[in-house]
């Protein structure tokens, strides 16, 4: 196993062994209510760092976009409320100026992962990265894209591994786990799992969220939406918040048997007098 290299999202630490951090919130942000619902929601299940879209690169220019920066203001305040860090996707380097009062993290998704003018500006930052993996990419051009955010000096990268096309269609992608045992033995960067685009399916991602803990994976990140069937993007395969829950609730025994904890925040749903196992605080 290389050794852990640690990376600070707001006072969050991913990547240090014993430590699994979740990561939730909405595909796209949609209104002040909606961010904020989810933002506390997925506070008390333990997340560590809230995400949500900002940005929408979607395949249709048809379909809802996002709220662009009209939202920033009104993200400020919710991630404060929660007391949460932030992560969203960057989609054009000229957005950086703007985005970086915003976010802890900046997400680059797969459609980017190539867009090597984007890669070199953010590695011109001191600001987290998030790394997502290409639809189609080899492992070994998802590291030489780490290489192009590395080079600038911006060392404070994380991995997305978020599922590649195959010829299988029960599945939105195939989750590719190997990918994580290669990069947990081969390289140091932090290595979240995103088992929403994974899988693109709700009845799986407990099961891969499971399996990303057995793989040695620094993380999860879910997509949450307290009504799933009206959410503006990614609704099919979104959690409602009893589903996070019993997802956050599953992966105890796991995280126990591995001798680690969430990062961050104890969860709070279960009441101060009755901690689960395997829950903890940041030291
Ligand atoms: C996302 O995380 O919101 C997203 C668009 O994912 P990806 O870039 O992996 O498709
Ligand atoms: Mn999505």
């Amino acid at each position: 196993m290389a050794t852990a290299h640690v990376v600070n999202v707001g006072g969050m630490r991913l990547g240090e062994p014993s430590r699994f951090a979740l990561i939730a919130g909405p595909c796209s942000i949609e209104s002040r209510e909606q961010f904020r619902e989810i933002a506390t929601a997925v506070k008390s299940q333990g997340a560590c760092v809230l995400r949500g879209g900002i940005f929408k690169l979607r395949t249709s220019p048809d379909t809802f976009q996002g709220l662009g920066s009209s939202a920033y203001e009104m993200v400020r305040e919710v991630k404060t409320a929660a007391g949460l860090p932030f992560v969203s996707e960057i989609t054009d380097p000229r957005e950086i100026e703007s985005m970086i009062d915003v976010v802890d993290m900046f997400q680059v998704g797969a459609r980017n992962m190539y867009n090597y003018s984007l890669l070199t500006e953010l590695g011109r930052l001191r600001v987290p990265v998030m790394l997502k993996r290409g639809f189609s990419a080899l492992v070994d051009e998802w590291l030489k894209a780490a290489d192009y955010i590395a080079r600038g000096g911006n060392d404070q990268i994380v991995l997305c591994e978020r599922g590649i096309r195959t010829f299988e269609t029960v599945t939105r992608n195939t989750l590719d786990l190997n990918a994580v045992a290669y990069l947990k033995t081969h390289s140091h960067w932090p290595v979240i799992v995103d088992p929403s685009h994974g899988t693109g399916r709700p009845d799986l991602i407990p099961h891969m969220s499971r399996a990303a803990v057995a793989v040695g994976a620094d993380g999860i990140m879910v997509e949450v939406h307290p009504r799933p069937s009206q959410a503006k993007s990614d609704g099919f395969q979104a959690l409602n918040f009893s589903d996070l829950e019993s997802l956050a609730t599953s992966l105890q025994p796991l995280l126990l048997a591995m001798g680690k904890k969430f990062v961050g925040p104890e969860r709070v749903s279960f009441g101060a007098g009755s901690p689960l196992p395997g829950t903890g605080t940041m030291s």
